[in-house]
């Protein structure tokens, strides 16, 4: 049977609530703006929405059948039944990808998941909260500007930003840049993904050499006007090259999928096609082959630092495999968080998403308009929005991304929810965040990289951010491990909650967005984060300091 992918609208419902309705719809989004639906893959790689199709075929039936009171429990993946709770009690609880310490190893998840056992969901494939591109654009975007007000001035106007990978994710980095109104030059080795990006406004135009790509950037950093270019190629190759040619960019980063040395990055010297044919005929030769142009990509954005550019690392493990394959220096490298955004997390702001369920955008609209009358002097807030809503397109159900804290994630869902209440949304708005967030993520090459007091490796936090998510009634919890080659580098929760207008929804966004924010700073807190404790100060936090 042929399947499509597309979103429901209106206000209809299938479920028997909103609740289950509501989480229906995130799933069908989430392959609808997927990279490859067909095999339930939705970003990075291998990050699945369900194990197989009778997998996902069970949780479609299931949430339209149980009721509130019922939890359905999906083990990565997998629906495995439901279980009586309460009418507060999750609709979905799940754990995605968790295998035990010493086996939480690359080829034993690949092991697992060709035996059918396991399935990766991503940090939010598998808990149906991906909303495309944008997901990770303010994030991105963020990185820049705190870039250009370090090392050149306002933005990056003029300015010379080279990047690799315009998948899932890594397709919000030509839209990033071009907010932050730099040059930036994108090279991918997939042709389609090129396109892709191109036609959903993420990209502006594509270049057919790196000759004509290097001179469009050049003529729009000399006019300083921003632009983005895709280039068809291997980063394996065009980085080392642009090196030879003593072009030095002023920012340089890679998002290609480098954490999967199978399934992910495609190494110099193969045609996506002969990749795809050794991912089961000769892994280990792959591996091998990838690890080593990852050695030569790796070298190259050495070699640029060592000229003056800023490099950094952008969440994808590129450098722990450089290090593996004998890059001594591949930690040289700053990883994102640690250099731009940790004293952001250790007050717990970080990246909170809506989407319109009746897929109304005129809903994203009018609490864009909320946002900018809740939160006039949130300089990071107002300045996003006016952006993002003249900028970002929207993919699928119509969604927002917007960096807000402790406090004000929970006022902003309390007043929507009153919103849906009145009739002045069209319909409910699911709200939830990236896993990457203060209390939800343990990764210690990426997340936790260097934390004050060394916890990079505690995986507690976590495990408690998801418990506490579900002590506080949240519509789904997820608990993640990483899979693939994130296998043993990380574990995270997500949560999602659906605003639906009604009194019990008012009590489950107080308490949920409120205790998720409350575990993230406590988390700083205790590794010694000074913002930490102010936000402790200033909202009266009931934290013990030990
Ligand atoms: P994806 O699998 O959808 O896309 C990766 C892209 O990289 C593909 O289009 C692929 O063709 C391209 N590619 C692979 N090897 C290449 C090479 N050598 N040269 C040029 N192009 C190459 O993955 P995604 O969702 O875009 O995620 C990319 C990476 O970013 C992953 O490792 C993911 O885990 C990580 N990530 C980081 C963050 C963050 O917050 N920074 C968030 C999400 C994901």
């Amino acid at each position: 049977m042929a399947r499509t992918f597309t979103v429901t609208s209106g206000g209809q419902i299938r479920c028997r609530g909103w609740r289950q309705e509501g989480l229906l719809r995130l799933l069908e989004n989430v392959l609808a703006v997927g990279e490859d639906p067909e095999n339930l893959i939705v970003y990075a790689a291998l990050g699945r929405a369900a194990r197989d199709w009778p997998s996902h075929d069970k949780i479609v039936d299931a949430l339209k059948t149980i009721d509130d009171g019922e939890t359905l429990l999906v083990q990565s993946g997998k629906p495995i039944g439901t279980i009586r709770t309460h009418a507060k009690a999750p609709v979905v609880i799940m754990a995605n990808c968790n295998m035990v310490g010493q086996w939480a190893k690359a080829e034993k998840f690949y092991e697992l998941a060709n035996k059918n056992l396991i399935c990766w969901g991503g940090l939010t494939a598998g808990d149906w909260q991906y909303i495309g591109s944008q997901g990770v654009i303010q994030g991105t975007y963020e990185i820049f500007m705190r870039i250009a007000a370090r090392h050149f001035g306002e933005d990056l106007a003029g300015r010379f930003v080279l990047t690799s990978g315009l998948g899932g994710m890594g397709g919000a980095q030509p839209l990033a840049g071009t907010m932050a109104k730099a040059a930036i030059l994108c090279i991918e080795m997939d042709e389609a993904r090129i396109d892709k990006r191109i036609a959903i406004g993420f990209l502006d135009s594509k270049a057919a050499s790196l000759d004509e790509a290097l001179a469009m950037i050049r003529q729009a950093q000399a006019e300083k006007r921003w632009l983005s270019v895709g280039l068809c190629g291997n980063a394996a190759e065009i980085f080392p090259e642009i090196v030879q040619r003593g072009i030095v960019p002023d920012v340089v980063t890679d998002q290609t999928s480098a954490h999967d040395l199978v399934y992910g990055y495609i190494p110099a010297g193969y045609t996506l096609d002969e990749v795809r044919k050794m991912r089961t005929e000769n892994p280990a030769l792959l591996m091998q082959e990838s690890m080593a142009s990852i050695v030569r990509h790796v070298t190259a954005m050495l070699e640029f630092q060592r000229k003056g550019a800023i490099v950094f690392d952008n969440g994808n493990l590129i450098r722990t495999h450089a290090k593996n394959g004998g890059v001594e220096k591949a930690f040289d490298i700053p990883i994102f968080t640690e250099a731009f955004l940790r004293p952001l997390f250790a007050r717990a702001i970080g990246p909170f998403r809506w989407i319109a369920l009746s897929n109304d955008a005129d809903d994203i609209r009018k609490i864009d308009d909320l946002l900018l009358q809740m939160f006039p002097d949130n300089k990071i807030v107002t300045n996003w929005v006016h952006l993002a809503r003249a900028r970002v397109p929207f993919e699928g159900l119509p969604a927002r991304i917007a960096w807000l804290g402790h406090g004000e994630r929970t006022r902003l869902g309390l007043a929507v929810n009153q919103m849906v209440r009145e009739h002045e949304l069209s319909g409910p708005i699911a709200f939830t965040r990236d896993h990457l967030d203060a209390g939800a993520m343990a990764h210690p090459n990426i997340m936790t990289e260097n934390m004050k007091d060394g916890s990079d490796a505690v995986a507690d936090w976590p495990l408690l951010n998801a418990m506490v998510a579900c002590s506080s009634q949240a519509d789904l919890v997820a608990i993640h491990s990483g899979g693939g080659g994130y296998s043993g580098y990380m574990t995270s929760a997500g949560v999602t909650l659906i605003a639906d207008g009604t009194q019990a929804a008012k009590e489950r966004l107080q308490l949920a967005l409120t205790n998720d924010t409350t575990t993230g700073i406590m988390r700083y807190a205790d590794a010694g984060y000074d913002e930490s404790f102010d936000e402790i100060a200033k909202a009266g936090i009931n934290h013990f300091r030990l």
